[in-house]
């Protein structure tokens, strides 16, 4: 028997379903195809890109490692595998289960091409995520649309075993590929901060976070200026950490189970667009919405130049390291959608052109959650600026890392632009605020109709 594995958004050799599956076979063929379509859409971003290669890169090592190697081809996957398939006579073909329209139809392409060939598809649960989309369902319904009743059964629910990593794999000989340029893929601009790609650097920084920055995890993580949170978003995007093995590895203290938690967000939000597709660019809950068209304000937003300190600074940190802490995202969002009153899908875009961990299911659907036309069900809350940066960055530190033309200024004005004085402004190279937040947010609150 001949496998393929073909890799996707599962970039590890440990706790690796498919892999585990893949190397049971005779031989086995590892292997990345770089989707022509997806290299040309709007998905592919230098950040991401340069991630990806360097994910790429550690796992043709890894493979190697175990006596195999990583065979890299660009196409379109289906006509890559069936065309692998015959060069080496495969017999079964494995992959990940993922959630996307487009990572359906890709799983769909890749039946049809192999129904005639003699040739399985095996098709892998719990791989991408940590409980399968579907598995859990409430009664009647093919998906949660709240989150509470969700955890429930999520933290009830049995989860698959950690796999073992294959001890060894026996590949044909094949020639692997180079692997490109990130130029060649796709060029322009890095973020200056980018971390490292691949599975050797998430795990390295899964165990540093285990050994000594979960502690402060439950207390700390919406501190803005604390960054206590794990960012272990890249690697879990790409896979080169399994959500299995973090939840396995996570013990019962306060903090480990506020971590489990949030990993339970990223399963909640994967299953709403498993069971709506549609929803990564269409409102899961249309709510009437007439977003307005001001292309000066989305770009000041983009720019980080709202005059809105807070705003500011998560946009800045964003285009800094193609990361963004989660509260700053909560409150970027918001500031969009529902104070400047801009479609969501504008701002989704914008950062998924930046993020590293940037994702269909947890991106977009978050960002629904903030337009309230997600699945939060208080959907005309709307966060004001100022308090959240009373609250999350007490002593201004956030933004004066990332907004240092005001440096100099008290944590209050940093807080409330408008106790800056004009003048100031001015002199520090910083615009006065583009809206009035609190008339925009009661307005976002009276077209909901909402007191
Ligand atoms: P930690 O706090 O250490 O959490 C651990 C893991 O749990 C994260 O790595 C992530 O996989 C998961 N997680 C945490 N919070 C959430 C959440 N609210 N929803 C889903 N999963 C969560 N996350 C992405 O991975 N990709 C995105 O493109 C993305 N876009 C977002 C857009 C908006 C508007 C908002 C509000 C949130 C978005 N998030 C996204 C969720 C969250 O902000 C990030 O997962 C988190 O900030 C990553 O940092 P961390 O790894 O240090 O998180």
């Amino acid at each position: 028997r001949t496998s393929i594995c073909l890799f996707t958004r599962d970039l590890r050799v440990h706790d690796n379903p498919v892999l585990q599956h893949a190397a049971r076979a005779d031989r086995v063929i590892p292997l990345f195809v770089l989707d022509e379509a997806v290299l040309r859409g709007p998905f592919t971003r230098p950040n991401r890109t340069a991630f990806l290669l360097d994910c790429l890169r550690d796992l043709r090592t890894s493979l190697g490692e175990l006596g195999g190697g990583l065979v890299v081809r660009t196409g379109t996957p289906a006509t890559e595998v069936a065309g692998l398939a015959d060069e080496v006579g495969a017999t079964e073909v494995h992959v990940a289960a993922d959630v996307s329209a487009y990572a359906q139809a890709r799983e769909d392409s890749l039946r049809e091409a192999l129904r005639t060939r003699e040739c399985a598809l095996h098709v892998h649960d719990a791989v991408v995520t940590a409980h399968p989309p579907g598995d859990l369902v409430p009664g009647g319904k093919d998906h949660f649309a709240v989150f509470t009743p969700y955890f429930r059964r999520w933290a009830a629910a049995p989860m698959r075993r950690v796999a073992a990593m294959p001890e060894a794999l026996r590949m044909p000989r094949l020639r692997t590929g180079k692997l490109p340029a990130r130029e060649e893929l796709c060029p322009g601009e890095l973020s200056p901060e980018l971390p490292t790609g691949g599975e050797s650097a998430g795990r390295q920084l899964a165990r540093q976070w285990f050994a000594d920055g979960i502690a402060e995890y439950e207390s700390g993580h919406d501190d803005l200026a604390g960054d206590a949170t794990s960012r272990l978003s890249p690697y879990l995007h790409f896979g080169c950490v399994s959500p299995v093995e973090l939840v396995d590895r996570a013990g019962n203290s306060e903090p480990e189970r506020a971590f489990v938690r949030q990993l339970a967000w990223r399963d909640f939000h994967h299953q709403v667009l498993a069971a709506r597709p549609a929803s990564s660019h269409r409102d899961y809950r249309p709510r009437g919405d007439r977003w307005r068209e001001d292309p000066e304000a989305f770009r000041a937003w983009c720019d980080g130049r709202t005059g809105v300190p807070l705003v500011d600074a998560g946009m800045r940190q964003l285009a800094a390291e193609g990361w963004m802490h989660n509260r700053a995202r909560m409150i970027t969002a918001c500031f969009l959608a529902k104070t400047l009153h801009l479609d969501w899908r504008l701002g989704a875009q914008h950062f998924l052109d930046l993020l590293v961990d940037g994702d269909i299911a947890n991106n977009n659907m978050n960002w629904q959650w903030m337009a309230g036309t997600g699945t939060d069900t208080r959907p005309n809350r709307v966060l004001n600026p100022v308090r959240q940066a009373e609250r999350y960055d007490p002593t201004g530190e956030y933004i004066r890392r990332y907004v240092p033309e005001l440096r100099s200024l008290p944590a209050k004005a940093l807080h409330d632009p408008r106790r800056i004085d004009p003048a100031d402004l001015d002199r520090l190279g910083y615009p006065a605020p583009i809206v009035d937040v609190d008339a925009a947010n009661a307005q976002f609150r009276a077209d909901r109709g909402q007191p």
